[in-house]
């Protein structure tokens, strides 16, 4: 056996035979150790299912991967993966659902998966046993099918094979230390005894320059030898399997098989199994299981069914395949089923950790092995994947996790799997829990908050008086019922003045000797002046944009990084990481997380001087905040009547205004000097909604939308903020990619009740040539706005294109950078 590799992979799931096998395929000497056998952990117990269907980009990409990567792997090992191509029929019992159908409709078609929509007499004509005279539509993938999950992933390991891979089956790993080069890592010959499967006494150590950890339902002992978080936590998932039923074995003697069917209101899938059927369901109160680790007992086991549980879903699937009622059950399993509080699972670098990589927390992983294979291995290989994968990153979360947390929202995620995927859904299990100290006064005042980074957000301010059955959270595929506030929250903005929340924001302290040199070298553009501040952005070695940063710099080599508040530990990891590789060449380099140490409010508005001007101890009040004193993109050391107040002055809005970064412990006190200064001219409390479509009026960017890891700033458009004349990591790579897509603004004549949500394709003579990354209503030109990518020849001012909503086209104009007021004036305004 080997002890020296180049990649090992901890986990023989479907997971980690998939990220083997493109390990192997890129070159790199792998090798693959399972504690048990191939498959026997919960990939053995799947259901098999590859739903296409997914509203996140990323893995929108990394699904389409996986059915195409298994189509093609007989011809390639010789192993039939059972892949039935039986398609995927999604029916809706109302017109919401359609609405969600037809968003992902427009995400699919960024994507190129191919899908029709069927009335329900097309669905009746096609499968009669179906009863669909109390459903609206569905949207069908006659791609799609299931696959069986053992025998795809051992074609994948025969595939890994025949590019050098070896699996070493029967061995656990215990403990993992990084001498600086390598991985050592320790483990332990497994054996059999008595039906259980126990430590032998040998021992031994394998060396990697890579690991990848892809352990399933024990991660949460992985995340223990890391010495990490990682709120991967099982829940438990059952399907029933029925008896023949009659009606079907009858029907199937002409015609072919069912497709898999999904009734998302009634909260299950159904698909056909040996003339009978199998019945998932994602029920209410199932729970989430091995919290603190899965018992050495646990093997390829099951939980006890729960019938009860599911029996709502049991009677609609009857009621929707009525023959069913006659096929008694025949088999049942109840498996641990991994995941993680949005859903997605942990793919990539652990944070803090080098050359450790994870690929945890999938509830999906069958349908997920291929594609997280193939991009996961470009990051390893390559050094970055050709889609953004930040989504996935297992750095979205901070050190704030806790086992509680992840137990209860996993549990809430597995019970959302068919909910509306509203894309302004907030979910409410465990919250609040971090919360500025203002957050009672908010809520008070009628602000409804969302999540960010556990984070409670105003997103904006409902009627305190309103009417008791008034939905707060009114989500909608449409415009919800917040929609006419955020509407007032930006039109006071650009008219009087507005008070945003966004204590939430990554902020980091970087001084010492080598600060400045690092810093020139980290970021791309030119380190602003003492006193002053810049937009910046770290690129990745391959010149793509990793972290968008306000970088104010307080002295010679002292910096105060503000990034965004969804990503605290990913932006902290790659800073820290980059400093201790540059600290010999630059010198040291202290860095410090101080997010939760410093609140942030940003004022803006044209009464935003008057209403700070009220509250500011200067000698000089009358000149303190001018144009003079205090100009635009400089930051000052300002006092609000008692609290010490580091004002920046920028607004993402576009408005005259101020960040005021202040210390948390003082934020009550500036809150209600603000208001009541406020109260005097105009001011309104707003939210992240108004925010966000006033920042896209200005084409500010925004990080996890326009800026990502798949371009670079100057496909970004952001050119000039991108110094040239200094080198920069990332530079050379930046520059010899060039400009595959660009982005721009756009102004769109949409529907008269819907707003696009930045997922959308975007179309030339019914042709995709791009995509929104952004997408909202502007107040100040009475339409629909949003940013997007486009073929570089497209983003020229005037180009006419389509947005695709609600499955028609839509005009939609590129318009300038900065639609509403292009030259600054408002932002620079003096007084
Ligand atoms: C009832 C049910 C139905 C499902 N249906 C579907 C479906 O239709 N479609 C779909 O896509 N997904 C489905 N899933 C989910 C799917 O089973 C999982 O997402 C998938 O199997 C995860 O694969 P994995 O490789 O990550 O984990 P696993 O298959 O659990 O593999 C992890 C492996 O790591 C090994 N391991 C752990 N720690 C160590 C260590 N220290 N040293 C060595 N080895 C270690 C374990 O022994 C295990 O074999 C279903 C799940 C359940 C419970």
């Amino acid at each position: 056996m080997k002890t020296h590799v180049k990649a090992l992979v901890v986990g023989g799931g479907a997971v980690g035979t998939g990220i083997a096998y493109h390990l192997a395929k890129a070159g790199w000497d792998t090798m693959l150790v399972e504690r048990d056998e191939l498959t026997s952990g919960s990939t053995w117990h799947a259901a098999g299912l590859l739903p296409l269907f997914n509203m996140s980009y990323a893995t929108t990409h990394i699904h389409k991967y996986s059915v195409g990567f298994y189509k093609a792997l007989e011809a390639e090992t010789g192993l039939n993966a059972g892949f039935a191509v039986v398609g995927n029929l999604r029916m809706a019992q109302h017109a919401a659902r359609m609405d969600e159908y037809m968003l992902y409709s427009s995400v699919a078609e960024t994507a190129g998966v191919y899908h029709e929509f069927l009335t329900p007499k097309e669905m009746k004509d096609r499968w009669p046993l179906l009863r669909t005279d109390d459903l609206v539509g569905a949207l069908y993938h006659p791609q799609d099918g299931y696959i069986n999950p053992a025998d795809v992933t051992q074609a994948m390991a025969k595939g890994a094979r025949q590019f050098g891979c070896t699996f070493e089956r029967k061995i656990q790993v215990d403990a993992y230390r990084w001498t600086g080069s390598e991985w050592v890592v320790n483990c332990t010959r497994m054996v059999e005894q008595g039906g259980n499967l126990v430590a032998s006494d040998d021992k031994f150590e394998i060396h990697a320059e890579h690991v990848v950890t892809a352990t399933g339902n024990h991660a949460q002992r992985t995340a223990k030898l890391l010495g990490i978080k990682i709120p991967a936590i099982p829940v438990e998932h059952q399907y029933i399997v029925t008896e023949p039923d009659p009606a079907l074995v009858e029907y199937r003697k002409t015609n072919p098989e069912h497709p898999v069917l999904r009734d998302a209101d009634a909260k299950w899938y159904v698909r056909e199994e040996r003339g009978g059927w199998i019945l998932g369901p994602y029920e209410k109160g199932a729970p989430a299981r091995f919290e603190f680790g899965v018992p050495d007992s646990f093997r390829a086991d099951l939980f006890p069914l729960d019938l009860e549980r599911i029996e709502g879903e049991y009677m609609s699937m009857i009621h929707r395949l009525p023959t069913s009622e006659t096929a008694g059950l025949k088999a049942d399993f109840n498996g641990p089923i991994c995941y993680t509080p949005d859903g997605n699972p942990l793919v990539g670098p652990a944070p803090g950790l080098r050359n450790m990589w994870l690929a945890e927390g999938f509830s999906f992983g069958i349908t997920a092995a291929g594609g997280t294979g193939y991009y996961l291995a470009q990051m390893m290989v390559d050094g970055e994947a050709e889609i953004d994968m930040a989504s996935l990153d297992p750095k979205r979360y901070g050190s704030w996790i806790t086992t509680e947390y992840a137990a209860r929202k996993n549990e809430e995620c597995y019970d959302h799997v068919f909910i509306l995927h509203h894309p302004d859904e907030e979910r409410p299990v465990a919250r609040p829990l971090r919360t500025a100290p203002v957050y009672d006064r908010q809520k008070a005042l009628g602000a409804q908050f969302g999540q960010v980074n556990g984070w409670e957000r105003p997103i904006y301010y409902g009627p305190k008086d309103a009417p008791e059955d008034f939905d707060h959270d009114g989500r909608s595929f449409r415009r919800g019922t917040w929609w006419p506030y955020a509407v007032e929250e930006a039109k006071a903005i650009r008219e009087t003045a507005g008070l945003i929340d966004a204590t939430a924001f990554t902020k980091h302290i970087v001084r010492g000797p080598g600060a400045t040199a690092f810093l020139d070298w980290f970021t791309c553009n030119a380190l602003p002046k003492v006193g002053r501040i810049n937009l910046t952005y770290a690129l990745t070695p391959q010149g793509t944009t990793r972290t968008e940063y306000t970088i104010v710099r307080n002295g010679e080599n002292d910096y105060y990084l503000v990034s965004a508040g969804a990503w605290t530990a990913y932006d902290a990891d790659y800073l820290r990481k980059c400093a201790e590789d540059m600290a010999p060449t630059f010198g040291h380099i202290d860095i410090h997380d101080v997010t939760t140490q410093w609140g942030v409010f940003a004022i803006a508005g044209p009464n935003s001087r008057k209403i700070l001007a009220e509250l500011i101890k200067d000698a000089d009040p009358a000149t303190a905040l001018s144009n003079k004193r205090f100009p635009w993109l400089s930051a000052r050391k300002i006092e609000l009547g008692m609290c010490p107040v580091n004002a920046i002055r920028v607004a993402y809005t576009g408005e005259l205004g101020w960040e005021l970064h202040h210390p948390i412990e003082m934020q009550r006190y500036l809150w209600d000097q603000l208001l009541a200064a406020g109260a005097k001219h105009g001011m309104k409390l707003a939210g992240a909604r108004a925010q966000n479509w006033l920042r896209q009026e200005k084409s500010y960017r925004a990080f996890g939308n326009e800026l990502g890891r798949d371009a670079t700033p100057l496909e970004a458009a952001l050119d000039r903020f991108v110094d040239l004349s200094k080198d920069f990591q990332g530079k050379a790579a930046m520059l010899a990619t060039g400009i595959r897509s660009k982005c721009c603004t756009l102004l769109i004549d949409g529907p008269d009740d819907t707003d696009p949500w930045g997922k959308e394709a975007l179309l030339l003579d019914g042709v995709k040539v791009g995509r929104l990354t952004s997408g909202g209503y502007s107040v100040a030109f009475g339409k629909q706005i949003g940013m997007g990518y486009v073929r570089p020849d497209l983003a020229e001012v005037g180009t006419k294109l389509k947005v695709k909503m609600l499955r028609q086209e839509w005009d939609a104009v590129v318009v300038e950078d900065s639609p509403f007021d292009p030259t600054n004036a408002r932002i620079r305004l003096d007084g």
